[in-house]
């Protein structure tokens, strides 16, 4: 199955393709990997992409498709592969569309109010790298780790002003693929509940996997 995994920074993207990496036997790819790892090796379009990153510029489109055109060619993905983060724009996807046929889009919903929740809960210890999470998981005490004794610390990218900037991208940029896929016949939805298993039990539904 060539599946793009579409949805929400904090929607639980992450934990649902290793399920179906393990499930269908096929990679995720994500293009921020593809462009690190074409950087380091410093392979001819790792060291274009490295000169726009140099100068403060967003890597172009082209420069994206073609390390995924590349990537999308190798053995392990003959039988199928999982996007996760790419495309992000209308733009993107119909570049994408030119490069390979998509079988299915898989969008995970799930509300703003319960992503700045999810996210804006979460702490990270200074010392030994433990996470916690207000709700979920507390330490037993406020803003120390339960197992080294260091300071809790906010990432920036869990502040909630950070977290709303990102959604609001989402909602203006990556949300309307969701009408060009659909227009495709290729949308399946899938809502994120509560419990990361019963996700999980959506994603496969809506995938028909189950
Ligand atoms: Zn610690």
């Amino acid at each position: 199955m060539k599946l793009v995994l579409l949805g929400p920074p904090g929607a639980g993207k992450g934990t649902q393709a290793e399920t179906l990496i393990d499930r269908l036997k096929i990679p995720a790819i994500s293009t921020g990997m593809l462009l690190r790892n074409a950087i380091s090796n410093k392979t001819e379009l790792g060291l274009k992409a490295k000169s726009f990153i140099d100068s403060g510029d967003l890597v172009p489109d082209e420069l994206v498709v073609g390390l995924l055109r590349e990537r999308l060619l190798e053995e392990d993905c003959q039988n199928g592969f999982i996007l996760d983060g790419f495309p992000r724009t209308q733009a993107q996807a119909e570049m994408l569309d030119k490069i390979c046929a998509i079988d299915k889009v898989l969008s995970i919903e799930l509300a703003d109010e319960k992503i700045l929740q999810r996210l804006s809960g979460r702490r990270v210890c200074n010392g030994c790298g433990a996470s916690y999470h207000t709700i979920f998981k507390p330490s037993k005490v406020d803003m120390i780790c339960d197992s080294c004794g260091g300071g809790l610390t906010i990432r920036d990218d869990d502040k909630p002003e950070t977290i709303k900037r990102r959604l609001s991208v989402y909602h203006e940029q990556t949300e309307p693929i969701k009408a060009y896929y659909k227009a495709q016949g290729k949308l399946c939805e899938a809502y994120g509940q509560e419990d990361v298993k019963d996700t999980t039990k959506e994603v496969l539904k809506a995938l028909g996997l189950e």
